[in-house]
């Protein structure tokens, strides 16, 4: 399945894919919660069911918002690919590193990003993104991805220099709208093994990052596993697993964003995410 949320006609909804339009769920007389967070809470077990009765609509004639509008939390891991760090001046790490990203930051799939006050490295880090599904706490690697609602695309916008005054990098990775992911939900079964997909960002146009997610360091199943055992994973919490080579930072000369830019980011299968950079 292909879950996403929407609005159409002013109203907050969220609905099912299907080819070029969208089922919107929320309209079907049936006991299902107002938003995709609470829908993970009850379970999509018979939505699909409950979608063929529902009324389609136009794909194009809603607009696409970020899946969960307001997650639990949003966990992002760093340094995880070899090339990456190699172009930061970086060693990986001895274990998984993680810092949040703040629930304000989160951001639609199209939203523009207003350019930060006062920032002067704006970066870009196209990622896959994992959202949980079902309670997850001390997961074996092997069941972690039973735990994983649906899979979408990600950028961890950074601002380097806030980043750097301090080891937790969350001056610099928490910004509003810092965390846009989207376009959809993509379930683990429909989205296929995650090691065949490729992460691939444009600014304006020219390719910058393009790498298989095969080459992360500590697989997603790995993340749950490590993250899950210290704290509970719950429905709606997000999860950014890291980003390839090609980022601003790394290129010579540093090629920051700027006003104007716009920011493609696409993962096989799961869809693009298309975010400009406003004055
Ligand atoms: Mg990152």
């Amino acid at each position: 399945m292909r879950i996403a949320s929407f609005t159409h006609d002013g109203r907050a909804r969220w609905g099912l894919i299907e080819g070029d339009q969208m089922l919107d769920v929320t309209a079907v007389e049936a006991d299902l919660p107002p938003t995709l967070m609470g829908a993970l809470w009850r379970g999509l077990d018979d939505v699909a069911a409950i979608a063929q009765s529902a009324p389609r609509l136009p794909l194009d004639a809603v607009r696409l918002r970020a899946p969960i509008a307001r997650p639990g939390k949003i966990l992002a891991i760093g340094k995880n690919y070899h090339a990456h760090n190699k172009e930061m001046g970086s060693e990986a790490p001895a274990s998984q590193l993680w810092f949040n990203k703040q629930t304000t930051a989160v951001a639609g799939p199209y939203d523009p990003l207003p350019y930060p006050k006062g920032a002067t490295q704006l970066d870009y880090e196209g990622e896959l993104v994992a959202v949980i599904g079902r309670t997850a706490r001390h997961v074996a690697r092997e069941d972690a991805l039973s735990y994983v609602a649906g899979l979408c695309v990600g950028c961890d916008f950074s601002e380097r220099v806030w980043q750097s005054k301090s080891a937790t990098f969350i001056l610099g990775k928490g910004q509003d709208g810092f965390a846009p992911f989207g376009p959809w939900l993509t379930t683990p079964d429909e989205a296929g093994p995650i090691e065949e997909m490729t992460v691939r960002t444009w600014v304006n146009g020219e390719i910058r990052q393009q790498d298989s997610c095969a080459s992360m360091i500590h697989s997603l199943a790995d993340q749950i596993a490590e993250v899950s055992s210290c704290m509970t994973l719950e429905p709606g919490d997000v999860i950014f697993t890291g980003t390839p080579a090609g980022v601003a930072a790394g290129m010579k000369p540093q090629a920051w964003l700027k006003p104007g830019d716009l920011v493609r980011i696409e993962i096989t299968g799961l869809g693009a995410l298309e975010i400009r950079i406003a004055a």
